[in-house]
């Protein structure tokens, strides 16, 4: 079971709308901070255990700093991710660009941050090469293909996009070896949102089979296995979370049962965790605008999809919680949705919850991953502010709201005067 407790009373909960007025996404830094703690606890027995935070999940810098200060690298996908990255103070091989059908701008920015780059197909080398010239360490990114299963989120391997074959890898290496190339890392993403804890001990078995096979075939001793993200958490109350400790020894027992005799005892692991270390620490906070009772009831918030896309998108849970009204037993059935001409854009579909009123605080959970980030303008719906809830108990702006001004900005080419 895990709890779902929001971090901050009503009443401070009112002061804070006073000032920044809902729909918001609030994050709670003494939370994330603790969390980050525990996932380089439960891997301290790894020779230089990383984490590369997956930015695309929370990309603003203030979240970035934090992480940063507790140890975390960042794992980037776009140019503006790099520069967020950067500006956070996360340099070189700290950063790690593991993206796909990538732009030059990208490689050229990474080579020049001396960032670690991650290929996602073998094509890519030329590219690459041509465009930003190659570094000094080089990793792939490797598809198994069917021998994984795969789940919703990031379906089957050999259906999706990313990474190179097997047989691809080995090719890829062997012309970064005739390059010059001498350094090398490995990664995998086969799994995401995943509560098995066994999941990340098979794909770490898998990996690091693979990478005695490339030093008996290349003679190539990896720097570093990245394992990827996909670290779920529990959106439901009575999913369990993982538990990293038992995932941190269950992958140090393959690392000696594999790596340590085939000589590969200096192997650094990595993760490239989003979900798992900001995802449950992130809130979205919405004000009961409307109530509308047809062939069901409808409860309107001033928050809609463009704030959170994950219910409408994969039909994902996110557990939801009226406040002021936690120990009220939940006698009503309400469809929570928000304004987008969009009948997907409910945050939840027949959900048990106490009598709902006008005006009422509703706060969704785990907003702290593919939350904000996932936020779009359709339907001229304005992204809202981020606020950190600080360890000291203070509320910080980190984003403020976008204004109609914001979205106007980028129009062309029209005679009027619109703002
Ligand atoms: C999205 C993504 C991640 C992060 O996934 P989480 O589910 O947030 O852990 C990590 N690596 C790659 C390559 C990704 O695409």
């Amino acid at each position: 079971m895990s709890k779902k407790v929001f971090p901050v009373s009503q009443q401070q909960l009112e002061k804070i709308i006073e000032k920044y007025p809902t729909p918001f996404h609030i994050y709670d830094e003494k939370a994330i901070r603790l969390n980050m703690r525990r996932l380089f606890k439960a891997f301290a027995w790894a020779p230089g255990f990383r984490e590369y935070y997956a930015v695309k999940a929370l990309p603003n810098p203030r979240i970035l700093q934090i992480l940063r200060e507790e140890g975390a690298g960042a794992d980037c996908s776009s140019l503006p991710e790099l520069i967020l990255s950067e500006k956070a103070g996360i340099t070189g091989e700290r950063i790690m660009l593991t993206s796909n059908d990538t732009p030059a701008d990208e490689f050229q920015k990474a080579i020049e941050l001396g960032a670690i780059i991650n290929l996602d197909d073998i094509s890519h080398i030329e590219y690459l090469e041509q465009n930003a010239g190659l570094p000094k360490i080089m990793s792939f990114r490797y598809n198994p293909g069917s021998i994984v299963g795969g789940n919703d989120i990031i379906g089957k391997p050999e259906e999706a996009k990313y990474g190179l074959t097997r047989k691809q890898l080995f090719k890829a290496y062997k012309i970064m070896q005739q390059k010059g190339v001498g350094r090398f890392g490995l990664h995998t993403m086969v799994i995401s949102n995943e509560l098995n804890d066994n999941a990340f001990v098979a794909t770490a078995k898998m990996m690091f089979k693979l990478a005695v096979d490339l030093k008996n075939q290349l003679g190539i001793s990896l720097e570093f296995i990245n394992l990827g993200g996909g670290i779920g958490i529990p959106y439901r109350p009575e999913e369990h979370e993982v538990n990293l400790e038992a995932v941190g020894q269950g992958i140090e027992r393959v690392y000696k049962e594999i790596l340590v005799p085939a000589g590969l005892d200096s192997t650094e692991i990595a993760f490239e965790s989003g979900r798992a270390i900001t995802g449950p620490y992130g809130y979205l906070v919405a004000t009961v605008l409307h109530e509308k009772k047809t062939y069901k009831d409808y409860i309107g918030l001033d928050a809609s999809m463009a704030n959170l896309m994950r219910p409408g998108m994969y039909g994902a849970y996110h557990h939801i919680v009226v406040v002021g009204k936690e120990d009220k037993p939940c006698t009503k059935i309400y469809d929570i949705t928000g304004s987008l001409c969009e009948n997907c854009d409910k945050f939840a579909i027949n959900r048990n919850l106490p009598e709902i009123q006008i005006g009422d605080r509703v706060v969704i959970f785990d907003t702290g991953a593919h939350g904000h980030s996932m936020g779009f303008n359709y339907n001229g719906k304005l992204r809202s502010a981020e606020l950190l809830l600080r360890e000291d108990g203070e509320v910080e702006l980190i984003r403020r709201a976008e204004t109609m001004t914001d979205y106007f900005a980028t129009l062309t080419g029209f005679s009027g005067s619109i703002m």
